[in-house]
């Protein structure tokens, strides 16, 4: 048994599944979850000494690669100032002014811890402002563990969503009306049912949390124009896509507006740390300004935004979001290369430094429906193969990838002549 068997097993006796967050325990892919020791640039180094090159990042937040040394110097200089005054700081406006400058849209915001506290505050901000009860969110999109968004579709286009948990009452669910990612006509079929009723549109621009769907411009600018004419607010989830797809996030990608936007990950530079900002008189309604009620013991943590604060800096540089998008379609192109030459069936979607493969007969994958039809089974081959060659995915068929700068030819070669290997075995 080796020292991550052993480490799973003793977890597996205090933390349900052996670990604090579900995906984390190879339920998706089989087999034992690797315990990890250290990382560093491109790699992380598990219990047992073995390398693996990353394209997890903690699942987004490590763009600048692992352990950076200017975020590691800022956090250890912080941390000789105490940890935590509950009371407010200059950093704290500093990288509030850092976010602002880079997505004009938030014009005010507040730190929260997770990304699980910024959409749920953003939609009761929503709700507050609007005075309406109702959201729209998307089939396959994630946005945190909250109630009422723990939904999946039922079994009409108009009918509510059901729970996708025990635990979440259906009463909470109510109010949450599950539309088909990328088809806009779901979504005005709902307006045209509660025209008056729908505080807020809550959406993935790019969806990462099955594998990775973008959205097509077409649909996000038509949320934008349905969210207009009903009075709804746009809620841009961009936990995931946040300074990762460009620097100010998707919708400067896609070149659409929201009223309200949702971080997370790469803010916090590997720190807990989420936010949710937009127009100032939506966030003016917020206490103590306003009655609408969120607060945090720990929001604003000055590690935390001296983490981020540092991460944001360094990406706010020249080159930066060229440089990790062409990385990345190196990375995607290689692999479409190779599966081709194999006759493997597959399907490759990429957005700035996030990427997905299906392994897939269909011409493209563009909504949930789509990425049902991709080949989970030979998904948990490949990935155990690639683990077995040193590269780490996330392990699951349905978690986006994700792109560093400090990968390079020699990481992105390697993955490519590892899948090429696999392919092969196929044949
Ligand atoms: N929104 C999106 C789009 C996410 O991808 C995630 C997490 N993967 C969340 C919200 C929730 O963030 P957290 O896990 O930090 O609570």
């Amino acid at each position: 048994m080796n020292k991550s068997q052993s480490l799973y097993e003793q977890a597996n006796l205090v933390m349900p599944g052996g670990v604090n967050s579900p995906v984390r325990a190879f339920n998706g892919v089989g087999g034992t979850p690797l315990f990890i020791e250290k990382a560093n640039g491109a790699y992380i180094y598990d219990a047992d000494g073995k390398a693996y090159i990353d394209y997890v990042g903690s699942w987004g937040p490590m763009i600048l690669g692992h352990n950076n040394p200017d975020i590691a110097d800022a956090v250890c200089k912080a941390v000789r100032n105490g940890l935590s005054f509950g009371a407010p700081t200059e950093i704290e406006v500093k990288l509030a002014n850092l976010v602002t400058s880079i997505m004009p849209s938030i014009e005010m915001l507040r730190m929260v811890n997770s990304g699980t506290e910024a959409t749920m505050s953003a939609i009761r901000v929503a709700r507050g402002f609007t005075g309406r009860d109702k959201i729209i969110k998307f089939e396959g999109c994630y946005h945190g563990h909250a109630d009422y968004l723990l939904v999946k579709a039922g079994s009409g286009a108009l009918t509510f969503g059901h729970p996708t948990s025990p635990g979440v009452p259906s009463d909470f669910v109510k109010h949450t009306l599950v539309c088909d990612y990328n088809n806009l006509d779901s979504v005005k079929k709902s307006f045209e049912q509660y025209p008056d009723q729908i505080a807020a549109i809550i959406v993935e621009p790019v969806a990462g949390n099955m594998n990775c769907v973008p959205a097509k411009q077409s649909f996000l600018q038509g949320l934008r124009d349905l969210c207009d004419q009903y009075g709804t607010l746009l809620i841009i989830d961009e936990v995931m896509t946040g300074f990762r797809v460009a620097l100010g996030g998707a919708q400067d990608y896609y070149n659409v507006t929201p009223d309200l936007t949702c971080l997370g990950k790469v803010i916090g530079g590997g720190m807990p740390v989420g936010a949710f900002g937009g127009r100032a008189d939506i966030m003016q309604q917020l206490a103590p300004t306003g009655p609408i009620y969120q607060a945090g013991t720990l929001s604003g943590n000055p590690i935390a935004m001296t983490a981020g604060y540092t991460a944001l800096n360094l990406l706010n540089d020249v080159g930066i979001y060229q440089q990790l998008d062409s990385l990345t379609t190196q990375l995607c192109n290689g692999l479409s290369d190779v599966a081709k030459r194999n006759n493997v069936p597959m399907v490759i979607n990429h957005v700035g430094a996030m990427f997905g493969l299906f392994f897939t007969t269909g011409e493209e994958v563009t909504s949930y429906h789509d990425v049902m039809q991709s080949d989970i089974e030979l998904f948990k081959k490949f990935y155990h193969y690639m683990l077995s060659q040193g590269i780490y995915f996330a392990p699951s068929a349905f978690e986006a990838g994700f792109m560093s700068l400090a990968h390079s030819d020699e990481e992105i070669n390697h993955t490519i002549d590892a899948a090429n290997r696999f392919f092969k075995t196929l044949k």
